[in-house]
């Protein structure tokens, strides 16, 4: 099926429904080429989306990144790249995380480097940072933007809260505010994107680019009766993240889901990715891939969309049983 676009948030910036990203695979879990085959697979099937941080692989990510997009030699107006700060690159000292003034401008200017690039196109901030005035963030970020450094900046698992702060700041000085939050969504972490944001959509129209939609691959029902080897919650020194996500109750509901998903004549990872696309309020769904034919796979979303009627939606509700509730009013 042919790539949908949608502009991110209130922005003019169009991007992919589906997009790819790097976290734990490029310059870690897969070799240069294999992350070179998904990005070209990527493209050529209409991606415009690659999502980086700069403490992925600390910094090797975006090297790999950059590497890849310079040899491919595609049209910079083609494709749009992405870094966030917050984390620091693995320097422990104070001035090298976070998101004041200084961490900011010398991350994005790291980043650039090991991009080979001349701007990114978007910039988020990693995370909330309680240590800096939501002020100085605002102007540095409006700054960056003024500089022709990035383009667009956004946020990543700020509370609704937060990000209205940031907008409410820059609109009284005239600053440009975020137009993106990036949120985990998957079919069992919803409360952020179905409920809290709620509003902001409307409000500020905040865009929203997904992370882990098959919650690190549990969603693809490869951990359901054995620990297959060679995959991310296998990988040493991600113990928190196997701890965090593979719960036996996950896996009960995996189990549900996977019957449901072949009488669909669906994969599982099909039928979790589409459940995400099908919210409007989602931009686009950030994949993760360690190998080609993850990718391949999991491209059908698209076209699967169309399977997840209303009918069928609730039925996954009653086998997940964690609709998130409104406040009452
Ligand atoms: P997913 O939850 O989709 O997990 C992707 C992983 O699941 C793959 O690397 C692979 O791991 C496995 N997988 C994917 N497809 C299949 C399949 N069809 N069959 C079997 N296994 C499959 O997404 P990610 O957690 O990777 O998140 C996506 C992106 O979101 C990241 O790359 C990053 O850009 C962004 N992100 C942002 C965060 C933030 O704080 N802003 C945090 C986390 C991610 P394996 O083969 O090793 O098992």
């Amino acid at each position: 099926m042919e790539m949908q676009y949608k502009n991110l948030g209130k922005s003019g910036l169009q991007v992919s429904r589906l997009s790819l990203g790097s976290w734990l695979t490029f310059g870690k879990q897969i070799s240069d080429d294999t992350a070179e085959a998904l990005m070209t697979y990527a493209y050529e099937q209409g991606i415009n989306f690659f999502d980086n941080a700069e403490i992925y692989a600390r910094g090797k990510s975006e090297e790999v990144m950059g590497a890849i997009l310079k040899k491919k030699g595609w049209a910079r107006d083609s494709y749009i790249v992405s870094s966030k700060a917050f984390f620091g690159i693995g320097g422990e000292l104070p001035t090298q995380k976070g998101l004041s003034r200084k961490h900011l401008v010398e991350a994005c200017e790291a980043a650039l480097k090991r991009f080979q690039l001349d701007y990114l196109d978007l910039y988020y901030c990693h995370r909330p940072d309680k240590q800096t005035p939501i002020e100085e963030t605002v102007w540095t970020m409006h700054q960056l933007i003024m500089q022709g450094k990035i383009l667009y900046w956004g946020t990543s698992e700020w509370s609704a809260q937060e990000i209205m702060e940031a907008h409410m700041f820059a609109k009284q000085n005239h600053l440009i505010g975020p137009i993106v939050e990036q949120p985990e969504y998957n079919m069992f972490v919803r409360n952020k994107v179905e409920v809290e944001f709620s509003q902001i959509y409307k409000s500020v129209g905040l865009g929203t680019t997904i992370w882990s939609p098959l919650a690190s691959g549990i969603l693809s029902g490869k951990y359901n009766d054995q620990f297959p080897d060679g995959t991310r919650l296998g990988m040493d020194g991600l113990e928190w993240l196997k701890e965090r996500n593979l719960t036996q109750e996950r896996i009960t509901a995996v189990l549900e889901l996977g019957n449901l998903a072949k009488e669909l004549g669906l994969s599982l990872p099909v039928m979790s990715l589409a459940w995400c696309l099908k919210n409007p309020n989602v931009s686009t769904v950030i994949l993760g891939a360690s190998k080609l034919q993850q990718l391949q796979e999991n491209m059908q979303a698209l076209g699967a969309q169309e399977l997840l009627t209303p009918e069928i939606m609730q039925r996954i509700e009653d086998i997940l049983q964690n609709k998130p509730e409104f406040p009452a009013y």
